[in-house]
């Protein structure tokens, strides 16, 4: 699987990546999220110390008896001391890997290359951000926000997560962010949901729409995008034609 975000050199304001290696990890727990999609927390126990940003991704192996598979998932946590992260995925229907990962029980252990990718937070911070995500894109960006939001973190910008599923039962980590957002005046959680029920009275529609209206006229801000290849284009096209926004304010990991 090709990670189709925006690769290339890590730029100059960014703390340098640490350098993909191999690891083994084994599963230690595994939640529902909803009935399609799952969280599951890794434990490092060979390879080292397995350091990433949060943002970033690995790309877990499948050994079959002839062939091998690989994946790529987006760490769902921020980085700590305790060797730990967490993915969170979809099953996919007819999907190999998603499926296996789904159906794995606690104790069972995968080997995985890592961090790749370049979909981490620019720093310092100096502007507002907006994240935004649909689906299991809120993944690298439950790592972000964990980081900047943690206790002792410095931050005077404003953090809008913007996030786009179906149906409020769908809305990935929702107590979490809803906590997040109780608790830092200067974070904004945002569900958008596309078939609100009936007494919804949140955001409806597409994030492109929720995004015209909280933001139009702004380009004071950055925004990271996650999620699937449609969404991305979208915002990324919204952004830079509607908004005026410089390409270096946009960042983004599609997953096709
Ligand atoms: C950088 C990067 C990060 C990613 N992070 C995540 C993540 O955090 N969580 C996550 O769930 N996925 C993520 N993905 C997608 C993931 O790598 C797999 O593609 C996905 O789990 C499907 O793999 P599979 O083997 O089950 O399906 P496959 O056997 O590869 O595909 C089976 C069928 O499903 C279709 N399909 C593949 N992916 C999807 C999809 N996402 N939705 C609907 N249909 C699909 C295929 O076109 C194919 O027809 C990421 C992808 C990239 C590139």
């Amino acid at each position: 699987m090709r990670p189709s975000g925006k690769m290339g050199h890590i730029p100059m304001n960014q703390p340098n990546s640490p350098v993909a290696r191999r690891f083994r990890a084994v599963l230690r727990h595994s939640r529902d999220l909803t009935e399609t999609t799952k969280h599951l927390e890794w434990e490092v126990i060979e390879g080292g110390k397995f350091d990433f940003l949060a943002g970033q991704f690995v790309s877990m192996t499948l050994r079959g008896a002839e062939n091998e598979h690989t994946r790529a998932y987006s760490i769902a946590s921020a980085p700590g001391a305790d060797g730990r992260f967490a993915i969170c995925l979809n099953r996919v229907p007819g999907g190999l890997f998603s499926n296996y990962l789904c159906d794995l029980e606690p104790g069972a252990a995968l080997e995985f290359t890592g961090p790749h990718g370049f979909f981490v937070v620019r720093q310092p911070v100096e502007r507002d951000l907006a994240f935004i995500a649909t689906g299991t894109g809120i993944a690298p960006m439950r790592g972000m926000l964990a980081s900047l939001l943690a206790p002792g973190a410095p931050l005077d910008r404003h953090l809008w997560l913007l996030f786009g599923v179906r149906h409020p039962e769908t809305i990935l980590y929702r107590e979490e962010f809803e906590r997040l957002a109780a608790t830092h005046p200067r974070f904004h959680f945002v569900p958008v949901l596309s078939r609100a029920p009936e007494g919804w009275t949140g955001e409806r529609g597409h994030v492109q729409e929720v995004l015209r209206k909280h933001f139009s006229c702004r380009k004071d801000f950055e925004a990271y995008l996650c999620g699937l290849k449609a969404m991305v284009d979208d915002v990324r096209t919204i952004l830079k034609g509607e908004f005026g926004f410089d390409r270096r304010q946009i960042h983004y990991e599609k997953y096709d």
